[in-house]
């Protein structure tokens, strides 16, 4: 994908096919079987995980979003998914070994973004930056809102680069902008070149098919009610200003342009 001067690959990471009541709790499974490519014939969902690369042809490389690690437990007492641990070998392919990634980006501190944050107690990406809202830092991390989250993220020590308040510039080229709901310190990446944009949306949306349904609530939401209504006024803002959006959970990481 080219916008503008900036080049986003996809980064899979491995699939996890789960029930979507899972991710959707309130919607019955006949919603989801009038919806075509969706479920499999065992009402299974095949949930992707993974990231985003974004590379600049001024020497960064930026990463969004870390998949599920080694050995991901992405749903508690869950099995391991068949289908994993390869984000480390797509930026490998791409050119782009792991020290010369330049910045990672985490939209939230989940344990399927920040799975490659740390591996055996080191800093994967030994060069980046990683830039985290501080209110994601201070919820899972200094509050302890997740163990296996702060095991992940507390090896990458002076590397953190904690952002506060609505909105920061990372590069002329990328904005991240504060979206809470799904977390206190979620937030949407802006990529923004040469008249082109694309909005890396985290788990703002889970699947293309909620892009119609900003109140359908997710289960894994900190807070429901700011959630539906982040993703509400987020439809509303892409929609006006024809941004693509994708997420790391949505099928073959496409991009959806909003009607
Ligand atoms: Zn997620």
């Amino acid at each position: 994908m080219r916008i503008g001067d900036v080049t986003v690959h996809s980064l899979p990471d491995g699939v996890l096919p789960m029930p979507p009541t899972v991710l959707y709790p309130d919607l019955p499974m006949s919603t989801w079987r009038s919806l075509p490519g969706t479920v499999d014939e065992d009402g299974l969902l095949p949930v992707p995980f993974g990231g985003f690369l974004a590379t600049d042809g001024q020497g960064h490389r930026v990463v969004f979003d870390l998949g599920g690690g080694f050995a991901p437990q992405l749903i508690p007492g869950g099995e391991l998914p068949a289908v994993r641990e390869l984000l480390p070998g797509h930026l490998e392919k791409l050119g782009c070994p792991l020290d010369s990634v330049t910045d990672v980006v985490l939209s939230h501190l989940h344990i399927d973004h920040v799975g490659w944050a740390s591996t055996n107690g080191w800093p994967t990406f030994s060069g980046a930056r990683h830039h985290i809202h501080a209110q994601d830092w201070k919820h899972f991390v200094v509050d302890g809102a997740d163990d296996a989250v702060r095991d992940k993220v507390s090896p990458l020590g002076d590397a953190v680069v904690l952002w506060e308040g609505d909105s920061v510039s990372v590069f002329d080229w990328l904005r991240l902008v504060h979206a809470p709901g799904h977390t206190p310190g979620a937030s949407i990446a802006l990529i923004e070149s040469q008249g082109q944009s694309l909005a890396l949306v985290g788990d703002l949306f889970h699947h293309p098919a909620a892009l119609d349904h900003p109140d359908w609530r997710c289960g894994f939401d900190w807070d429901a009610e700011l959630g539906a209504s982040t993703r509400a006024e987020w439809l509303e803002r892409l929609r006006e200003t024809g941004t693509p959006l994708v997420g790391p959970h949505f099928p073959d990481f496409k991009p959806v342009t909003l009607r």
